[in-house]
């Protein structure tokens, strides 16, 4: 139900955790983030409160400053740690955060079963994003993403890392909003403005089926067809 992503010098999680208690009005039943770090990508979720997953990150910290954070609202598969947000490929080396429904998830999900092997690790429908983006990836996470969304019918917003190439962040919109944030050395995704008004009110307002390449340095927006769009920067002038 919200999402946030960050790329920067600053420690994700805290990020990540600031900029999804400013999501928390909308409601969700679990919460979760994935973070880069020293050539892995390391998982926490839990269902309940974005306190549960505060607090065990209190006890079992996560640094890094590429991540990407969830709050969900279950729509496929009970709330539940193991249905939490983000979710990997097999190896765990890709993590994808999702709002919205893949309404084909289940023929996907099958083929991956039958053809792949894959054993499914959650009853989501946000899973399968993780494994196609895998089965497509060939060296470039942007193709790969490209590849993936290709096959996914219905409305979502995505987020993606990988351990691969952990310099940047990936984000997808489809009838799901999505925002970038923009600072210096730094960058945000967001499903909507508060998330981010603590670090920047410079913004780019994502539209339907562009594709989102964030870098610590940079933020390219893409249309569907892979070309480069330009975009304003959009001025928050309003407190949240
Ligand atoms: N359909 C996904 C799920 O049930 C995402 C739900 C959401 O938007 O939070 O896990």
């Amino acid at each position: 139900c919200g999402i946030v992503g960050y790329i920067g010098n600053r420690e994700a999680t805290e990020v990540l955790i600031e900029g999804l208690s400013r999501l928390e009005y909308r409601g969700y039943d679990s919460a979760g983030i994935a973070v880069y770090d020293n050539g892995e990508v390391n998982v926490r979720k839990y269902k309940g409160r974005l306190n549960v997953l505060a607090e065990h990150l209190k006890q079992d910290s996560l640094a890094g400053s590429i991540g990407i954070g969830h709050t969900r609202w279950a729509t496929h598969g009970e709330p539940s740690d193991r249905n939490a947000h983000p979710h990997t490929n097999e190896e765990g080396n890709i993590a994808v955060i999702h709002n919205g429904i893949i309404e084909n998830y289940m023929k996907i999900k099958e083929w991956l079963i039958e053809e792949k092997g894959i054993e499914f690790k959650s009853d989501t429908d946000t899973e399968v994003i993780a494994h196609l983006i895998d089965h497509y990836y060939e060296g470039d996470l942007m193709k790969a993403v490209y590849q993936a969304i290709e096959k996914m019918e219905g409305a979502y917003a995505i987020g993606v890392i990988a351990k691969s190439e952990p310099d940047k962040v990936i984000a997808v919109r489809k009838d799901s909003p999505l925002i970038v944030g923009l600072g210096e050395g730094e960058n945000f995704i967001a499903s909507d403005i508060p998330a981010l008004l603590k670090y920047t009110r410079k913004m780019h307002l994502i539209e339907n089926d562009e594709v989102v390449l964030l870098t610590k340095d940079g933020v390219k927006i893409f249309n569907e067809l892979g070309q480069e769009m330009d975009r304003e920067v959009f001025n928050v002038t309003w407190d949240a």
